[in-house]
């Protein structure tokens, strides 16, 4: 993004890129329905509010935009190259977020299942994997 970007505009676009990470989870959501999973969205009374969770079973499925969440090695998850000293804090507190959202689910004996949204690109290869995860104690 360009420091000649007004601060609307820059917000305007991050509203956009929010948008588009919303998919990966709607793929997510359509694949645990169509497997006959029961899910509830967005729980708030859980650490870091997890994307799917399945009470019954005590576990949950995090989907994360891989810009946002930073995921390792992936090309989406390449920095903007101007203004590294607005992306990088934010980019790390985000990093930092995720971490201790994952070790709070553990500790409270909930299973994690983290997709990216990279992964979520095919929808079989999504079912095969959220599938599994479900079936397994
Ligand atoms: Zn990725």
């Amino acid at each position: 993004m360009s420091d000649r970007l007004t601060p609307e505009a820059r917000s305007a676009h991050m509203r956009l890129i929010r948008k588009v990470n919303t998919k990966p989870e709607l793929v997510v959501r359509r694949v645990a329905h169509r497997l006959g999973y029961r899910f509830r969205l967005h729980r708030r009374d859980l650490p870091g509010t997890p994307d799917l969770v399945f009470p019954r079973l005590r576990k949950t499925i995090l989907v994360h935009g891989c810009f946002w969440h930073q995921h390792p090695g992936c090309r989406l998850a390449r920095l903007p190259k101007s203004r590294p000293e607005y992306w990088l804090p934010k980019l790390r507190r985000n990093k930092e977020r995720d971490a201790a959202a994952l070790e709070a689910l553990e500790n409270l004996g909930w299973q994690v299942l983290v997709l990216w949204e990279c992964d979520v690109a095919s929808e079989d290869a999504v079912a095969d994997v959220v599938q599994s995860f479900l079936r397994e104690a």
